[in-house]
């Protein structure tokens, strides 16, 4: 039963027609709806693809505390199964095809190493996965090690083989089972890396290896929880500290970036979440000193130069999303993207948020072009200013489909080969920053308009020579700023009042009442049409708690 997700099957349909679907008792989410998000369907055999309903359809009521939302779909006795859901659906079931497939495709591949195996099992003995995709150079013969107590199958399916020379990147999805657009994301990351036409794909292939953790939380999202697992716990809060027995899969994950961590191959890390909340697309960061902050924003500044949908002003990597104690307790410190962080301090941890209606912006993409010397040699634009320079964009209200989300996955790739410098395909110089270097100084200048990278710092260097500024900035980037300790940060005090005002109202005990009304001609509509839930995807019990990331 939902109180923020539905989805359900109609069957039997004996009569076509409009029909009215009036789904009560769902969570008050009026901002989502009014920010443009629809219900979707798809009609077997007719339109196999998810699609939105008709907009001019739907009407919200709020009845209540809750919320009310009609909507009329036109049923036609030529499908046999309609399905109808919140948004673009994803469930265990989806997950477990689609990994079949690419296992079907790519092991045994010539070009493409692909390598599928278990690393634990849930606490409902659904299946942890874990895949690892590279292409064969550089491959040695040595396997990765069996990490204790994991990879239980090991003695059928060995563990993959080492490579050297390579970056590792760890992405993972869905830990909050609701989070439909996160797979989305991770299919988007999929598909680029398994693509053998796109020059990009193959040059990432030959520099990278990609470990994937697709689904962290298949319990929840089995058995149509949002945000939780089968014990009510959220398992992003259990980083620091995982156990084997109650967090499997946060215990496998976390064992699998801290063996490459601590083999120093591990490049960046990346949990894929959505947001009913904030709009945009957009990360969440660690707040880190000032070479480090330059290098966890360069990656997110390259992916909105890379993604039309990615919005690097949206991205927060204040320090009251990171520090220790913010007045709430250990919330933040408990998640995948803080407690790596702490564990590794590798700059590049983040949360990838996607809201599930629209964002604000829309990034105009650079063209595509192949790197000439020049290109590569000629780092300095003309002019330096103090402020950032934003990459085109435009204003864009349209909600978001479910390639929204794929796109954003699909950028990462070829972001990540322009922070190394080895994108064939790089639309760098063809953007407002020209290179790589100018990415960085430009983020640089940035950061140190805020107080905590002391500003004056900088100011009492820079003189009227551009040359010498470039030059002062470029060593504060590559070693640091001195930073004199204690540069206290305004503290939030209201955030553990809100809170407590949100607990309460979750803790509202959810009224499982469930209103399905076919209601377009009430009196026989039981002999017109069958309809039940769709059991295996994510449905919900529990109310959404806004404001709060991952
Ligand atoms: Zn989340």
């Amino acid at each position: 039963m939902s109180r923020t997700w539905f989805y359900f099957r109609v069957t039997n349909i004996q009569k076509s027609g409009v029909y009215t679907f009036t789904i009560s008792n769902l969570n008050r989410q009026f901002k989502l709806f009014d920010s443009g998000l629809m219900p979707v369907y798809k009609s077997i055999p007719s339109s196999p693809e998810w699609q939105t309903i008709k907009p001019q359809t739907i009407l919200l009521r709020s009845v209540e505390k809750d919320l009310e939302v009609s909507f009329e779909h036109h049923l036609s006795t030529n499908d046999k199964e309609v399905y109808l859901a919140y948004t673009y659906p994803w469930s265990y079931t989806d997950d477990q095809e689609f990994l079949n497939k690419c296992e079907e495709q790519f092991t045994n591949d010539e070009e493409i190493y692909f390598h599928r195996e278990l690393i634990a099992y849930s606490r409902e003995n659904r299946r942890i996965e874990l895949i690892t995709i590279s292409s064969h150079a550089n491959k040695l013969d040595e396997r990765e090690p069996v990490l204790p107590e994991l990879f239980p199958l090991n003695n059928e399916i060995p563990r993959p083989f080492k490579f050297e020379n390579k970056k590792y990147v760890f992405i993972s999805a869905r830990v909050h089972p609701g989070e439909t657009a996160a797979s989305y994301t991770f299919k988007g990351v999929m598909d680029f890396v398994l693509d053998k036409q796109d020059a990009r794909s193959k040059a990432f292939r030959e520099n990278f290896v990609l470990v994937l953790l697709p689904m962290l939380n298949p319990d929840g999202v089995s058995r149509g929880h949002y945000r939780m697992d089968t014990h009510g716990l959220n398992l992003n809060r259990f980083y620091i500290n995982p156990t084997l027995e109650q967090h499997p899969t946060i215990y496998a994950a976390k064992q699998v970036m801290m063996d490459l961590h601590n083999r120093n191959l591990l490049f960046l890390y990346c949990d894929l979440h959505a947001h009913a909340n904030q709009k945009g697309i957009f990360f969440y960061g660690n707040s880190m000193e000032f070479t480090d902050q330059v290098e966890g924003r360069l990656f997110a500044k390259l992916l909105s130069l890379n993604s039309e949908y990615f919005e690097y002003e949206k991205c927060d990597f204040s320090e009251t999303n990171t520090s220790v104690d913010k007045g709430d307790g250990k919330d933040k410190q408990g998640a995948g993207r803080v407690a790596i962080y702490q564990a590794t301090k590798l700059p590049r941890c983040y949360t990838l948020e996607c809201n599930y209606a629209a964002g604000k912006t829309r990034n105009i993409l650079a063209s595509k072009q192949i790197f000439t010397e020049e290109q590569k040699t000629n780092n300095i634009i003309d002019e330096l200013k103090l402020g950032e320079m934003k990459g085109d964009k435009k204003e864009c209200l349209d909600p978001y489909t479910s390639y929204s989300f794929e796109e954003v996955g699909l950028g990462i790739g070829p972001a990540l080969l322009d922070m190394i410098g080895k994108n064939p395909e790089s639309r760098l110089p063809n953007g407002p920053y020209k290179s790589l270097e100018n990415v960085k100084l430009h983020i640089g200048l940035s950061l140190l308009k805020e107080l905590r990278f002391r500003l004056d710092a900088f100011i009492k260097k820079i003189n009227r020579d551009l040359a010498n500024n470039i030059e002062v900035l470029k060593t504060f980037i590559n070693q640091g700023i001195q930073v004199e300790p204690a540069v206290k940060v305004k503290k939030e005090l209201p955030i553990k009042e809100k809170r407590k005002s949100l607990a309460s109202r979750n803790k509202k005990p959810a009224d499982k009442k469930f209103v399905i009304v076919l209601d377009k001609d009430s009196k026989n509509n039981e002999n017109e049409a069958n309809i039940e839930q769709v059991n295996d995807n994510s449905t919900t019990v529990e109310d959404v708690k806004e404001n709060e990331e991952n």
